[in-house]
């Protein structure tokens, strides 16, 4: 992927007129998307010029935590170079009493909070300690991965729904406990979380409930960073390909026939490849 042109981050003090106040003994809890520094929000920019403490986990990128203010500590939370990642309750424990203690805390999450993020259940915890706290949505991977490879995650002519799951249930087996009939038959489009250790058994549940195993699908790993990589597969292949390939987590896995559109839209094909594939897919969807 291109680099990225640096963003030039100056520490003098900066005013974000409109904005909501970063009050003292609060937490926000903002994702700050799934790598490219770029697709942090304002909000979440501005939490970083504002916290006192900021507590991250292992998919928040480096580049995000240098436009933290001077005076603020910041906090690993997940697992990063081998140590080991921190417990959920004592992240809860620690954003509750750095708050209470009168800081202003930031909690800095991978992609959005709120998918697959347990974000949910750092919010419920603040309330139960009746914390004030603010939730600030990030680009999630799943969004902005297929984004970044060239496929929108709808398109009218070919998705009207999508549906995200994740391929690792609490216990880090598959959700066995989906209606897997129903997700081949009803979403044209699925993305799957944490897919990869158990990528074998979920594709072989679609097709037994019906899926071709020629559904396109694509991974897409590290998007939105220097290092993402792309692998096109298909269903029935898409488990023994991962096997072969060098791709490595955090990666998300698409399926469904809206992958096609790469071929029209990949940012890193010639203008005439494009359109060349786009023509196509205009004439075999009969789109106007
Ligand atoms: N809250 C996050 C997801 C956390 S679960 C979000 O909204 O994106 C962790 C999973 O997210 C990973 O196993 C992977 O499936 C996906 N993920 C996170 N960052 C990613 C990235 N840069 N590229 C590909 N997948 C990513």
């Amino acid at each position: 992927m291109e680099k990225n042109i640096p963003f030039i981050h100056s520490k003098e003090k900066k005013t974000f007129p409109g904005f909501p106040a970063f009050v003292p003994g609060s937490v926000w809890l903002v994702g700050a998307g799934p790598g490219d520094p770029g697709l942090l929000s304002l909000l979440g920019y501005y939490a970083l010029t504002e916290a006192d403490d900021i507590v991250y986990d292992a998919l928040v990128s480096e580049e995000i935590l240098h436009w933290a203010n001077d005076k603020a500590i910041k906090h690993p939370a997940g697992k990063r170079g081998g140590s080991p990642s921190a417990k959920q309750v004592d992240i809860t424990e620690k954003l509750i009493s750095l708050a209470t203690s009168g800081r202003k805390v930031l909690r800095l999450k991978g992609g959005d909070p709120f998918i697959f993020g347990r974000g949910s259940e750092e919010a419920i915890a603040l309330a139960l300690a009746e914390v004030p706290f603010r939730m600030v949505p990030g680009i999630t991977a799943a969004v902005a991965g297929l984004a970044y490879a060239g496929i929108p995650i709808t398109d009218r002519h070919f998705n009207s729904a999508v549906t995200f799951i994740t391929g690792h249930e609490a216990g880090g087996g598959p959700p066995e406990n989906l209606d897997w009939r129903a997700l081949a038959s009803g979403s044209p489009v699925l993305i799957f979380y944490m897919a990869l250790k158990n990528l074998d058994w979920m594709t072989k549940q679609l097709i037994k409930s019906g899926l071709d195993g020629e559904t396109p699908v694509i991974l897409i790993s590290k998007a939105t960073t220097e290092d993402q990589q792309i692998l096109e597969t298909k269903l029935v292949s898409a488990a023994m390909d991962v096997k072969m390939s060098k791709l490595e987590a955090p990666a998300i896995v698409a399926i469904g026939d809206i992958v096609e559109l790469r071929a029209a839209l990949d940012p890193n094909a010639l203008p005439h490849t494009r359109a060349v594939a786009a023509r196509k897919i205009i004439s075999s969807r009969e789109i106007k």
